[in-house]
C-alpha cells in the first residue's frame, strides 16, 4: 500500500488522464506568428497540446470534443517572460531570506493566473530553483512553466546591487574564477546564463571585460547561452563582440547606433527591453491613480499597497537622486527598441519583474506591453515579441505560437489587443498546457 499511493497520486494528476479534446470556437485568433488574425477561428486542445487552429472551414473538430463558445473573445498565446525573477521579495520587501520553495511557488502561480504562462529567472536564484524546475517537469509543480539561469555571475562589491545570500550569485574575481563558477553552473543545466555588466548609475566597479569574454568563452563551450544586463551602449557592444546571445535590458545611456545593429542583425543577439525597469522607479509615485486598479493591487500583498499610497513613498522618489536619471534612460530605452525594431533585430520580451518589490509579477508583463506600444511598436509587433520572440531566446521550440503541435497555452481576452494594448488585461481564461486555470484565480487577477 505504502508503495502504490505515490503512483496512484501521480496517475490522478496527470494530465494524460484528465486529457479531453477541447475545441473553442468563434474567436478571433492571434497566433503569435505575426500573421493578421484569423477571425472565427476554432483552436482544438488535444491534453497538453494544440491538435488544429485556423479557420472555421479549415479546422476539423474530433467527435466528442467539448465545445467552449468563445465567440467576440480574442486568443493569443500565453506571454513568455523572458527576464523575471522569483524569490527575491517577500511581504514587499526584498529579502535575502526570502528565496524559499513556499515563495518561489506563489509568484510562479502569479504569472500564471496573469497569462504568463513562462517565466525564465535571470539569474540571483537558489541552486534551490533547479529541484523546484525538474520537479515542474515531472508535473509536480503548478504555476508559470520555470525556466532558469540559477545564480548569475556579477562582479565583487558590484552589480546586482541586491540583498541576496551569498549562495545567489556568483562574483569571480579573475576570468578563472568566472570559468569554474559556469562549469559549476552548468553541472545542474540551467536553461540560460546571466551575466552583469554594469556600474549602477557610476556607483560600483564593473565586471573587467577579461572576465566576461572568459565566461562568454565557457559557458559556449558548455553549450550554455548567455544573456547580460548592461546600462551603456558601449558594454552592449563589448559584451556582443565577445558572443553574448542576448541583451537583457535596454541600451539606455544614448541613442543606439549603426553599428550596434549591424553587430546585432550579423550574430541574431536577442533585445529584451524590459522598459518596466526605468519605469518602476517613478511610475506609482507620479502616477498614484494606478494603485485604484485592481488588476494592479491584486498582484500586490497589502502592506505594499499601503506603502505606495504613502506620502512618505511619494518623498523619497522625489528625494531619488537616481529618478532623474531612470526617467532620462526610459526615455532612451523606449527610442532604442523603436529603432532596433524597425532595424530588424530580434526582439523578445521581459520586465524584471520579481526583482524588487515595485517590479510586480503579472501586472508587469502587461505594462511592459503597455510601453512597448507607447515607444512606438504596433500591438502585433509588442505581441509577437513577449510570444514567439521570447520562445526564440529560450530555444523552445514548443510555445510561443498557437499552431498544431505547440503547448496549448494561452489567453482568452475580452476584447482585441490589436485594438488597445491593455486588453491583455481583460483576462476571460488562461490555459496552460491544455489545463484552464480555475476561473475564480483569473477573476481575482482580472477582475
Ligand atoms: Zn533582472
Amino acid at each position: 500500500m505504502r508503495k502504490t499511493l505515490p503512483v496512484v497520486f501521480a496517475l490522478m494528476v496527470s494530465p494524460t488522464v484528465l486529457a479531453e479534446v477541447v475545441a473553442l470556437k468563434g474567436a478571433t485568433l492571434i497566433d503569435g506568428s505575426g500573421r493578421a488574425p484569423q477571425q472565427d477561428a476554432v483552436l482544438v486542445v488535444d491534453g497538453e497540446r494544440i491538435l488544429a487552429a485556423g479557420a472555421p472551414g479549415k479546422v476539423k473538430v474530433p467527435q466528442g470534443a467539448r465545445l467552449v463558445d468563445v465567440t467576440g473573445r480574442t486568443i493569443m498565446p500565453g506571454i513568455i517572460n523572458a527576464h523575471g525573477h522569483v524569490g527575491l521579495v517577500a511581504g514587499g520587501q526584498n529579502r535575502a531570506d526570502a528565496y524559499t520553495r513556499e515563495n518561489v511557488q506563489a509568484q510562479l502561480l502569479q504569472y500564471e493566473r496573469y497569462g504568463v504562462t513562462s517565466v525564465l529567472t535571470l539569474g540571483l536564484n537558489r541552486d534551490l530553483v533547479y529541484e523546484l524546475r525538474d520537479e515542474q517537469r515531472r508535473g509536480g509543480l503548478p504555476g508559470a512553466s520555470l525556466f532558469t539561469a540559477g545564480r548569475g555571475i556579477g562582479a565583487p562589491d558590484g552589480a546586482p546591487p541586491v540583498p541576496v545570500a551569498p549562495d545567489q550569485v556568483y562574483r569571480p574575481k579573475t576570468p578563472a574564477e568566472g570559468v569554474a563558477d559556469v562549469q559549476e553552473a552548468a553541472a545542474h543545466k540551467p536553461d540560460f546564463l546571466k551575466i552583469w555588466v554594469d556600474d549602477v548609475f557610476g556607483k560600483f566597479p564593473k565586471m573587467q571585460p577579461a572576465i566576461f569574454k572568459a565566461v562568454i568563452e565557457a559557458a559556449h563551450a558548455k553549450g550554455l547561452k548567455v544573456a547580460s544586463h548592461i546600462f551603456y551602449l558601449a558594454d552592449a557592444k563589448a559584451v556582443i563582440a565577445n558572443g553574448v546571445d542576448a541583451l537583457a535590458h535596454s541600451v539606455r545611456d544614448r541613442p543606439v547606433d549603426a553599428e550596434l545593429v549591424a553587430m546585432m542583425k550579423k550574430r541574431g543577439t536577442f533585445y529584451v527591453a524590459t522598459l518596466n525597469v526605468d519605469a518602476s522607479f517613478f511610475a506609482l509615485a507620479d502616477d498614484p491613480a494606478l494603485l485604484d486598479d485592481p488588476f494592479l493591487t491584486g498582484a500586490l500583498p497589502p502592506e505594499s499597497v499601503q506603502q505606495f499610497r504613502s506620502g512618505e513613498y511619494r518623498s523619497k522618489v522625489a528625494a531619488d537622486p537616481n529618478v532623474p536619471k531612470a526617467r532620462a534612460a526610459l526615455e532612451n530605452a523606449m527610442r532604442n527598441l523603436k529603432t532596433l525594431r524597425d532595424a530588424g533585430v530580434r526582439i523578445a520580451f521581459g520586465t524584471d519583474s520579481g526583482a524588487n518589490p515595485a517590479r510586480i509579477p503579472g501586472w508587469a508583463e502587461h505594462r511592459e506591453l503597455e510601453l512597448m506600444v507607447r515607444a512606438g511598436l504596433s500591438p502585433m509587433d509588442a505581441l509577437v515579441a513577449a510570444t514567439n520572440g521570447s520562445a526564440r531566446m529560450l530555444g523552445a521550440s514548443d510555445r510561443g505560437t498557437l499552431q498544431k503541435g505547440k503547448r496549448a497555452d494561452f489567453l482568452v481576452l475580452e476584447a482585441n489587443p490589436l485594438d488597445d494594448i491593455r486588453n491583455t488585461r481583460k483576462l476571460v481564461s488562461v490555459w496552460h498546457g491544455g489545463r484552464e486555470i480555475p476561473p475564480s484565480d483569473v477573476a481575482a487577477a482580472a477582475r
